[in-house]
């Protein structure tokens, strides 16, 4: 046998697509280069219209952890009340960094596989007075979906504090909109959904959040300063830190991907496919970790059926070797499933080939399925696609 290529099925970086490619590949000009010029505020353009942002789109060099520290540093100052809603290990990761800036931190956990509810964040919100509140949307730990529209109505009845969503694992593959959910800021980056290489983070701040900047004066932070890029925004001729042009012009061909497919038929697109998957490994006994009405919709963690003999390791290794790379649990799950992304440009052949890896490997490891059980139940979804 010729070696199967392997399909980068982690929950980010997923596969990017030739013409995504090609604009990595292209020969890199000046930053001042009038058509690169002319790309980079159309793209900044196109993602404050396609996400209904009322202020200013950042795209800055660095992965998504820099957009998590670049929305808070940008809201806060020292002493200040943040409400962490924490749905697993990416939540967390919010509670260090705002304890190191000197903010003081309340958490409210979900048990894994469950997400927080906007009674919980109400209930906290009128126990204290707090300066900002972060949810993540989709808890890459857990595959859950927090419900931030429902959170976002909560926040609407508190216009003093500035609501950040963590977008990471979810913008361009679950409806993000920043008007009617009243979100103030949401941080993403180049290698989940949009399906880009690593490289580049993108931070949607509203006009509230803006004002908020403003009311700061100078802070601590240099580099992801919303004030040192704002004339860069404005206008990319003008140099603050050099920008990844390559990684620009990909972005702009993700987003004009995202245009193509149309945005509200992408995130359509992404909740067909997910139940497609989950539906497909429930098949062959796989148990999806998060809880149904939570289950997101670009990423699932699947746990072994009960009994399977299924040795963890073991299992991912045979997968990565049968062609779909997946990835190791987190926290409580850990040891007890794989992760699986279906986000992104992902097409037909991608997802009947990631399910035909599974199978092979779950036969391969001793969990004697019967091939081709879960294949079915995922082409007879594919086949109204
Ligand atoms: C991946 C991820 C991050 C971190 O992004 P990096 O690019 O790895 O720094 C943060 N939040 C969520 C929800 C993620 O999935």
């Amino acid at each position: 046998m010729i070696k199967t290529n392997k399909l980068v099925m982690i929950p980010g970086p997923t596969p990017v697509v030739r013409s995504i490619q090609d604009q990595m590949a292209r020969e890199t000009v000046a930053f001042g280069d009038a058509a690169f010029v002319k790309d980079f505020s159309e793209v900044i353009a196109d993602l404050k219209a396609m996400w209904r942002c009322d202020g200013e789109v950042f795209v800055v060099a660095g992965s998504g952890t820099m957009g998590m520290e670049m929305a808070i540093a940008n809201t806060t100052k020292r002493g200040d009340n943040v409400l962490i809603c924490s749905n697993g290990y990416f939540g967390d990761r919010f509670i260090d960094m705002c304890t190191r800036k000197g903010l003081n931190t309340d958490v409210i956990s979900a048990e894994w596989g469950a997400s927080v509810t906007p009674e919980m964040v109400e209930k906290k919100l009128a126990e204290k007075q707090y300066q900002v509140v972060t949810v993540t949307h989709v808890e890459t730990s857990t595959g859950v979906e927090a419900p931030i529209a429902a959170i976002g109505e909560v926040m609407k009845k508190h216009p003093e504090i500035i609501y950040i969503v963590d977008g990471v694992a979810a913008s361009g593959g679950a409806d993000q909109y920043m008007d009617t959910m009243g979100i103030d800021v949401v941080l993403s980056c180049t290698q989940k959904a949009f399906g880009v290489a690593p490289g580049l983070t993108m931070v949607w701040a509203s006009a509230k959040a803006m004002e908020k900047r403003k009311s700061l004066g100078a802070i601590p932070e240099s580099y992801i300063d919303f004030d040192k890029w704002l004339p860069v925004m404005h206008d990319p001729s003008k140099y603050w830190g050099t920008p990844a042009i390559n990684l620009v012009w990909a972005l702009k061909e993700s987003v004009r991907i995202m245009k193509e497919e149309g945005l509200e038929e992408r995130y359509a697109r992404h909740r067909r496919q997910a139940a497609m998957f989950d539906a497909a490994l429930e098949a062959i006994g796989f148990r999806v970790a998060a809880e149904k009405a939570f289950r997101a919709p670009t990423l699932s963690v699947y746990l072994y059926p009960e009994g399977s003999g299924i040795d963890d390791a073991k299992f991912r290794t045979v997968l990565a070797g049968e062609g779909a790379q997946t990835a190791g649990c987190l926290g409580g799950f850990a040891g007890k499933g794989f992760r699986m992304g279906h986000m992104g440009n992902i097409d037909k052949h991608t997802l009947v080939s990631a399910i035909a890896a599974v199978e092979r490997s779950c036969v391969k490891c001793g969990y004697a399925v019967e091939l081709g059980k879960a294949l079915g139940v995922l082409q007879k979804g594919l086949v109204n696609e």
